[in-house]
């Protein structure tokens, strides 16, 4: 098999098939690695967890391919997501509910640059997990090396998060 045969996300790096779906409409993303989350999703959703995994695999996978073409609002509630999840251990449902607080709080947001380098995992890891335990335990690992790879951003979300969420500062 030929190099031409594979596609490279241009945001999180991953090597798959190549399908000619060319890139995605509000990711910095291939169609490829984006129908590889739709998957995810599919395993997501119909998982109805109390704590909605779901979430963290929405804000994971928004700010890993993080682009010109998505809206700031997505960029930033999802960075909002990671933090709140990893820093904060805030569930899906939980930072949902933030979201939906800091949606009627503040409605302009900055654009932020993604960083250079968006960490190792991918939507993949989470799909060849083989049981749902593993699946959500990547899913986990997956959204803390996300929001690792944001670290010139971590202060400016905390920050942000404190004053619209909690309205301190
Ligand atoms: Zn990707």
């Amino acid at each position: 098999m030929n190099s031409s045969a594979f596609t490279v996300c241009p945001g999180c790096g991953v090597k798959l098939p190549d399908r000619n779906l060319g890139p995605a409409e509000r990711y910095n993303a291939a169609g490829e690695c984006l129908e590889a989350y739709y998957d995810l999703t599919c395993w997501t959703l119909v998982q109805q967890d109390a704590g909605f995994v779901h979430q963290h695999a929405v804000d994971a996978y928004a700010a890993q391919h993080v682009g010109e073409r998505m809206r700031p609002i997505t960029a930033v509630f999802a960075l909002i997501g990671l933090y709140l999840a990893v820093e904060r251990g805030y569930t899906g449902r939980e930072v949902q509910l933030a979201h939906m607080k800091i949606a009627r709080r503040r409605r302009d947001w900055p654009r932020l640059e993604p960083p250079e380098g968006r960490g190792d995992l991918t939507v993949m890891d989470i799909l060849l997990a083989a049981t749902d335990a593993e699946k959500e335990e990547a899913l986990m690992r997956w959204t803390a090396a996300v929001w690792e790879a944001w670290e010139d951003r971590h202060r400016w979300v905390r920050e942000t998060t404190k004053r619209v969420l909690y309205g301190v500062g």
